[in-house]
């Protein structure tokens, strides 16, 4: 029986990937690279934009369709789309909207549910015999060892669920309440993994930086004696560096709570990365307001001038929102004067389009139109395409440390990312994959930066 998960969205998402991949292979499926062989197909959603639901069920329509030659197939959805474990099989009141949606779809379950896929499964389809698995370190998601992608790189979750409730977002609802995981677990899956020749680990959630920090964690009391429990948990993870971890790596942060302990700790822990990711979403103090970011952009601007003055050469990037609820031309010229102000060398720009279920959708009106909202978006690609290319330049001439991730037989270059989280590509050779090199960099485009390998 062969298993198959299509993965949209954030590292989140890519890295409960892997904890599914490890539960399916558990309960005795082994992956396929060829969907249309799978026997469970499932889809690893994200509802951050419309564009992601989309997308999902465009792709439904084709395997739902596969069901005529394979009527054994099981269609599953999990992720921020879903609210509610269920399967076509649980009492009609009880089940997911998803279910009642879409009538060829099997099964549903919350993320945090991964650690029940068996019970899931008997429940959608009585017939499967589905192994008893012996309760050791199942009884909690984050506590299913993943089978990771690849060897050299992995993404490790340190906590689940968000207390922000940013107006626009669906995650709070759709992943609960924020929660950290116990600091020896991660330390203990990320010495195993170094242990095992990971050279980049990346330390997920959604908003990481709040690690330890959240209501349920101080109720619980585990990190009530350290006064920062990210930049704590950071130094402990620094201790990998003489195991052999090169690089240490954090998505997604929440301006809200970095400080200078933390911008600190780059500068002064070996393997943390010279990148800082921090999302504005808007430029402009009244839409900030609205989108309940608790910021504002005097606030953000000190981060920065302080990440600049530790490590001026650092790479600062950032997620926008354009066309946001009642978003007059005014604030978002306040936006772009921002993106004047900071020059952030990439930006994930989006733009606005409502969730059901969140606060904007219910009390704002989604009154910027389509044309603005594609003008606004251009007008930053515009500048986003300068800042790059002006940091791209900035890097001509240095030497930078590449891991490489792949090696393109046509062209004979390899690629891979600088600790700035850069794409460099250099004439290489397939043998390098997953090795540290340095690359002198002699030319810089937009995205990408070129070079030469030097021994
Ligand atoms: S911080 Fe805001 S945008 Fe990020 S996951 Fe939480 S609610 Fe969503």
């Amino acid at each position: 029986m062969k298993y198959y998960i299509q993965t949209l969205g954030c590292a989140m998402n890519y890295s409960d990937t892997e904890r599914v991949s490890s539960m399916l292979e558990k309960l005795g499926y082994e992956k396929t690279e060829t969907p249309e062989d799978a026997d469970i197909y499932i889809f690893n959603t994200c509802s951050i934009r419309q564009k992601g639901e989309d997308r999902v069920y465009g792709q439904y329509q084709n395997v739902a369709g596969w069901k005529k030659s394979n009527p054994r197939l099981l269609i599953g959805i999990t992720g921020c789309m879903v609210r509610n474990t269920s399967t076509k099989n649980t009492e009609r009141e009880n089940q997911d909207h998803l279910l009642k949606l879409l009538d060829q779809l099997d099964f549903v379950f919350r993320i945090n549910d991964t650690h029940k896929l068996g019970e899931v499964l008997s429940e959608a389809e009585p017939r499967l015999e589905i192994p008893e698995l012996e309760e050791g370190g199942l009884n909690d998601y984050l506590r299913v060892k993943p089978k990771y992608q690849v060897a050299h790189q992995a993404f490790v979750p340190i906590q689940i669920g968000c207390d922000k409730y940013c107006t626009y977002c669906i995650v709070p609802y759709a992943r609960g309440r924020e929660k950290s995981r116990p600091m020896q677990d991660i330390i203990a899956e990320c010495t195993d993994l170094v242990e095992k020749g990971c050279k980049e680990i990346t330390l997920v959630g959604q908003t990481v930086n709040s690690y330890g920090k959240s209501v349920l964690d101080e109720q619980d009391g585990q990190f009530a004696h350290l006064k920062d429990p990210f930049v704590s948990l950071l130094e402990e993870l620094d201790k990998l560096t003489e195991k052999g971890l090169n690089r240490l790596r954090f998505t997604s942060p929440h301006p809200r709570d970095y400080n200078e302990n933390l911008i600190e700790a780059h500068a002064r822990l070996q393997c943390l990365t010279p990148h800082f990711h921090l999302p504005i979403q808007a430029g402009d103090d009244q839409m900030l307001q609205k989108m309940n970011r608790q910021y504002t952009f005097e606030k953000y601007k000190k981060l920065i001038d302080k990440i600049r003055e530790i490590l001026p050469e650092a790479s600062v990037t950032t997620d926008i929102i354009v066309g946001f609820c009642g978003e007059t031309d005014e604030q978002f010229e306040n936006t772009v004067k921002a993106y004047n102000n900071v020059r952030w060398d990439m930006a994930y720009l989006a733009r606005y389009s409502p969730r059901k279920g969140t606060v904007s959708w219910k009390a704002f009106k989604d009154d910027v139109s389509r044309e603005k909202k594609a003008e606004r978006w251009h007008k930053l690609n515009k500048l986003l395409e300068a800042c790059s290319r002006e940091y791209n330049e900035s890097m001509t001439g240095k030497t930078l440390e590449v891991l490489v991730e792949k090696f393109d037989n046509e062209t004979g270059l390899a690629e891979g990312k600088s600790r700035e989280n850069k794409i460099v590509q250099f004439p290489g050779a397939p043998d390098l994959i997953g090795h540290v090199v340095n690359v002198k960099i002699t030319n810089a485009l937009t995205w990408t930066l070129k070079g030469e390998k030097i021994s």
